[in-house]
């Protein structure tokens, strides 16, 4: 089951047990062009395991982060929901710390400044450090001072040469994405002054498994965390977690606070019993709960084909709706080709007219679907399902209805009403 030369990058123990195999895919947001369709993709393993010993959840490595990370990379302040959770978290923040002029903030995987920028609008220094070109110079444009490298060996003896320490760190969504996960830990705590804090938000493992969100697993994300298992990976590094908030971010993230193990000014508060005892009676400690993740994958796939073929085979068409990072994921792990589904529909205009990297999908405007009208429309984005139902409500005109795939097999008619019927035969998770 396993590869006998995987060890976890944590405890060292070999890792012989799946959590979820999504086969071997090309990296996701990549688009083809039509005369790119017969040359041959660059494909990697997208194989998590848990180890059975300190039971963190990990990538097998195959994929460099320079070659994800180099040159491209989203601008962050794109998305205006997102940055009113910025604010909000450096109003706190600020506020919380009693952060000032004299304090320093540094940032890991800073962006395009999207963050800070409410930091240094309150005259508050800031480092940040972002190893894509694009946005850091973006970034560096808009007045906000950033290095434009990755968080490594010699990032991080610059800024002890040049006597940085901060007051407080900020690492939201990086330690899923550094495959050096000791030496991030290690370089934020030399980093960190004595009275310092760390923020870290990450995708929360539990609203992965509980959800059954398998397509947010991708090549940037090595690592999958719970609580009890980052907490273990900062004791490791004299680093205490001492507060924890779930937020609804990312589909369900936590934010921890961190700090040095000999800072005990700032005492645990009562969250960290609770998650942990939490995590503990869902059987984060258990190889069966892990084990059971892997299975209800595997049946969401196979429930998903199963259907796609009935409709196939039946005379009627399908098309799915969304062409974004987790429906590159889930359609490449289903292996969902245009023999089982027609086309898929993307509002982003320049996805229009190329394929979906490894299934080979062609992206057309949601206008097709009026040219079209299928007989089932699959809609990927699950966390705005209702949304996208509602939008596209007038499938109703020739009879049209909706699938979800996760958390699993569902059907919906045009005014986003379940219709238990469609799939009864399927559902067993
Ligand atoms: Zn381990």
């Amino acid at each position: 089951m396993g590869n006998k030369d995987l060890t976890c990058r944590f405890c060292g123990e070999p890792l012989k047990m799946t959590f979820a195999d999504l086969g071997v895919q090309p990296l996701c947001e990549s688009y083809l062009s039509i005369d790119q369709l017969n040359q041959k993709e660059p494909s990697y393993p997208l194989h998590v395991y848990f180890c059975t010993k300190c039971f963190l959840v990990q990538l097998e490595e195959s994929v460099t982060p320079q070659q994800i990370y180099k040159t491209y990379a989203y601008f962050s302040s794109s998305s205006k929901g997102w940055l009113k959770h910025c604010e909000e978290y450096a109003n706190m923040i600020i506020n919380r710390l009693k952060l000032d002029p004299t304090s320093q903030v540094l940032e890991v995987g800073s962006n395009d400044g999207y963050l800070l920028q409410f930091f240094t609008q309150k005259n508050i220094p800031v480092i940040g450090i972002e190893p894509a070109e694009n946005v850091a110079t973006d970034a560096i444009k808009k007045g906000i001072p950033t290095i434009n490298r990755f968080f490594d060996r010699e990032t991080l003896n610059n800024l002890i040469s040049q006597g940085k320490k901060a007051d407080l760190i900020i690492a939201n969504n990086i330690v899923a994405q550094v495959p050096d996960i000791t030496f991030l830990m290690e370089g934020l705590k030399t980093l960190l002054k004595p009275s310092g804090i760390i923020t870290m938000e990450f995708h929360y493992l539990k609203n992965l498994i509980d959800k059954n969100q398998f397509d947010t697993i991708s090549h940037e994300r090595f690592f999958y965390y719970s609580f009890s298992v980052i907490e273990k990976m900062l004791a490791a590094q004299g680093l205490t977690v001492f507060d924890v908030e779930q937020i609804p971010t990312h589909s369900g993230s936590l934010r921890i606070y961190v700090r040095h193990a000999d800072n005990n000014i700032l005492s645990k508060t009562n969250h960290i019993e609770e998650i942990k005892a939490d995590e503990k009676t869902a059987g984060f400690e258990d190889t069966a709960m892990y084990l059971s993740f892997c299975r209800k994958v595997e049946e969401t796939r196979l429930n998903l084909v199963n259907k796609l073929t009935e409709i196939k085979c039946s005379g009627r068409s399908i098309i799915g709706y969304g062409a974004h990072a987790e429906a590159h994921t889930f359609l490449n792990y289903c292996n969902v080709t245009t023999d089982l589904m027609d086309y898929l529909a993307d509002r982003n205009p320049n996805k229009h007219g190329k394929f979906l990297a490894g299934v080979h999908l062609p992206i057309f405007s949601p206008d097709k679907i009026q040219e079209t009208k299928p007989d089932y429309i699959l809609v990927l984005p699950w966390s705005i399902k209702y949304e996208i139902m509602n939008q596209l409500s007038y499938i109703g005109n020739w009879g049209g209805r909706f699938l979800l795939a996760i958390p699993k097999l569902e059907a919906y008619d045009n005014y986003g009403k379940e219709i238990r019927a469609e799939v009864s035969k399927e559902e067993s998770v």
